[in-house]
């Protein structure tokens, strides 16, 4: 699902950091928030507090167009700063007065507005635009996915490009207003709660809000003709249920349902594993695309439809809701730090399987491990670094998930769970660091845990059986082959999550 920066995208990227400020003058905002997986994601000299994206799209023709309107705060003087965007822009304005713009390299939109910024000051930045945004090939491919009735935005780490102007980055968090003017009897569904309904002339406008702070990448918008269902339910702790399932799903409908109709139910078991469910409402959809993924987008998971083909999988649901806490609630302060979203969402699959009586964790970290040679080269991808062109690796994932068992055993029952639990609430609903998560994990449990961490994260190949680094002193079985826990198959075929687009 991720696209490769190429060397000469990289290239371009550091040329576009490099630029000096003018002599004299307050100089111009960074291209990149400087991550070392992807350069140029993100912008500097600004933070994002809210965007309000009013749009109106024709499924028809794909066309996609309207207004955001971005309310930041300078964190530098900027006499030009960027967003990052890949569709046809029609008109700029930076606190009420017309700006110049251009587009420049893969993904920028280049702002000059007509007075510079000081720092540490209010700015509304207003970007109308209108393109088809199947059209914009960014390093060759398009995150936007049009549908028979349709279209959805969906991807990571890039997925804002072809819907809204954003600063791209997991660290700089923002409310959402999405309002979006579609067809009468077609939906637009986006994050949070629908707060609006309305028809007129042809046209039904649907108004979502989001209230918590959300990652660019995790903002959703999918247009298409779908059974829409706010009302029905809320989790035993009160938090509204939103599902919507494309009524075109064909043969996946019935898969697709027994699964996503249990996600109140797993938000509340996931509750008493992570604590308190982080935001105001709840929710699935399953949109008529091709792919074989889904995606933790806030408050409302995008699920394919094939992510169903081989019956329910409520392990999916399982693993993108604990993404609501470890990635959403939690976000990433680099790409880079990746285990922490997919090594404990697929952890919390193995949990999953112990809770429904489908094979313990133990047992799923036993068959893990010895379910690869030594000689594996899948022992090579790093969980802890595993570079931009393997984020999404099934090592992040399983190896990742060994980590988390191993540090299950390492530090016993007890601190394990009020780390699982406390981490979430520590940093809640911010940022923190690989470096932040062992530091807390010491200090919880009260034991060294560097070493232990690093041969599972960022020691390339496989730890020997039999030493402190194995994920079960106790319980990896040495002498008997372990056997294949009934989930195995079910957590495999969740495997195509991320994996290409
Ligand atoms: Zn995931």
């Amino acid at each position: 699902m991720r696209t490769r920066l190429t060397l000469a995208a990289a290239a371009a990227a550091v040329l576009l950091l490099a630029q000096p400020a003018t002599a004299g003058t307050a100089p111009f905002g960074s291209a990149g928030v400087g991550d070392p997986y992807y350069p140029d994601y993100g912008n500097g000299g600004y933070d994002v507090s809210h965007y309000d994206l009013r749009l109106t799209y024709q499924p028809a023709t794909d066309q996609l167009s309207g207004t955001a309107t971005i309310l930041a705060t300078t964190t530098e003087a900027l006499a030009r700063f960027n967003l990052d965007f890949a569709l046809a822009v029609q008109d700029v304005q930076v606190n009420g007065r017309q700006a110049k713009f251009a587009a420049t390299g893969d993904h920028e939109l280049e702002i000059t507005p007509a007075v510079p910024l000081a720092k540490g000051k209010k700015v509304t930045v207003v970007v109308r635009y209108a393109d088809v945004p199947s059209s914009r090939k960014v390093y060759g491919w398009t995150g936007w996915q049009r549908t028979p009735d349709g279209g959805v935005a969906a991807n990571e780490p890039e997925g804002s490009w072809w819907w809204y102007p954003s600063n791209d980055h997991p660290t700089d968090k923002a409310t959402f207003d999405v309002s979006v003017a579609v067809p009468d009897g077609t939906q637009a569904i986006s994050n949070g709660a629908l707060v609006g309904q309305s028809s007129k002339l042809g046209w039904t406008r649907y108004s979502w809000r989001q209230t918590k702070p959300q990652a660019t990448y995790l903002a959703t918008l999918a247009v298409g003709r779908f059974d829409l269902d706010t009302t029905t339910t809320t989790t035993a702790a009160g938090v509204p249920v939103i599902t919507a399932y494309s009524r075109d799903l064909g043969e996946y409908e019935g898969a697709a349902r027994a699964s996503l109709e249990r996600t109140g139910e797993i938000t509340d078991w996931l509750a008493t594993q992570f604590g308190p469910y982080p935001f105001a409402t709840v929710g699935g959809y399953v949109p008529n695309v091709p792919t074989r993924y889904a995606l933790e987008t806030q408050g409302q998971v995008f699920y394919s439809p094939k992510v169903f083909a081989a019956g329910s999988n409520t392990s999916v649901v399982a693993h993108e809701l604990a993404h609501q806490w470890y990635g959403d609630s939690v976000s990433l302060e680099r790409w880079s730090d990746i285990w922490l979203n997919e090594g404990f969402a697929r952890y919390a699959q193995w949990l999953w399987s112990e809770h429904e009586g489908e094979g313990t964790a133990q047992e799923l970290a036993d068959w893990t491990y010895a379910s690869r040679p030594a000689e594996d080269p899948w022992w090579q991808v790093l969980p802890g670094d595993p570079g931009p062109d393997n984020q999404f690796h099934s090592a992040v994932y399983d190896r990742g998930a060994l980590a988390v068992q191993a540090l299950r055993n390492a530090v016993g029952e007890q601190a394990f769970f009020a780390i699982l639990r406390g981490w979430p609430a520590e940093h809640r609903l911010g940022n923190a660091s690989l470096a932040d998560f062992r530091a807390y994990a010491e200090r919880i449990s009260g034991k060294p845990l560097n070493a232990l961490l690093d041969s599972w994260l960022l020691t390339p190949g496989k730890p020997a059986p039999g030493t402190a680094t194995t994920p079960a002193p106790a319980g990896l079985a040495k002498a008997a082959t372990p056997q294949e826990p009934r989930s195995w198959k079910q957590i495999k075929a969740t495997d195509s999550l991320h994996a290409g687009h």
